[in-house]
């Protein structure tokens, strides 16, 4: 923080030029592998097949990478449908079924100065009755599975599910996933994702970028 409250008082302006310009960050744990060995066979979440990586299951723990360093690819996310008619306005009800706490933070950030969601049309509500996106994070247990279906069948039509990180993406090792429950539109990689992946895939799923 006070790093950017030097910058803001050096330049005058502290938030993000992004989406028109690259991200200016990376946060240390926003990393993908960036070398694959052949034979590697250790893998905490199988998420490496024929030397791919599967966005559901990697939980960005770098054991894959003998060089491994923090990389940023902002395209983390595999969008299954869009929905152009939010594209002016974005109104997101984040359900916690049960993080660790990473997400949330990630979250968290998007309305601080740096990110300033605000400014691209995005904003969070408290009730899933005003909100067109439905943001899932953590491990689902059996209790938290209805509450995300009674979440979503409340919501007004047209609505999006996004599943966001490793957690409800896969299960993350242990726990249950998104799928089963509800068909996620968007399904963002990490563990947790950075904010601009998660900036990225809201805007890709809203048809900002065609
Ligand atoms: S979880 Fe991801 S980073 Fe870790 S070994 Fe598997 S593919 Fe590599
Ligand atoms: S995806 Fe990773 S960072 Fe996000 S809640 Fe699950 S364990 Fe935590």
């Amino acid at each position: 923080m006070s790093r950017w409250i030097l910058r803001g008082l050096k330049k005058g302006i502290i938030t993000s030029r992004f989406p028109k310009n690259e991200p200016e960050t990376i946060s240390p744990w926003s990393t993908l592998p960036v070398y694959m060995k052949n034979s590697y066979k250790g893998c905490p979440t199988d998420a490496i097949h024929n030397n791919e990586v599967d966005l559901r299951r990697c939980i960005s723990c770098g054991r894959c990478s003998s060089s491994f360093s923090p990389s940023l690819n902002v395209n983390n996310s595999i969008i299954l449908r869009s929905e152009r008619y939010l594209k002016k306005s974005l109104k997101i009800y984040v359900l916690d079924a049960g993080s660790c706490g990473a997400c949330n933070t990630e979250l968290h950030a998007l309305s601080n100065p740096f990110y300033d969601m605000n400014r691209l049309g995005i904003f969070f509500v408290n009730t899933p009755k005003q909100a067109d996106a439905l943001f899932v994070i953590g491990v689902l247990s059996e209790q938290m599975k209805r509450v995300v279906k009674e979440a979503y069948d409340i919501m007004a039509e047209p609505k999006l599910v996004f599943a966001m990180g490793a957690c409800p993406a896969s299960g993350n090792i242990l726990g249950s996933s998104l799928s089963g429950i509800l068909d996620a539109d968007v399904i963002i990689g990490g563990c947790p994702p950075d904010p601009f992946v998660i900036l990225n895939a809201i805007m890709n799923a809203r048809g900002d970028v065609s």
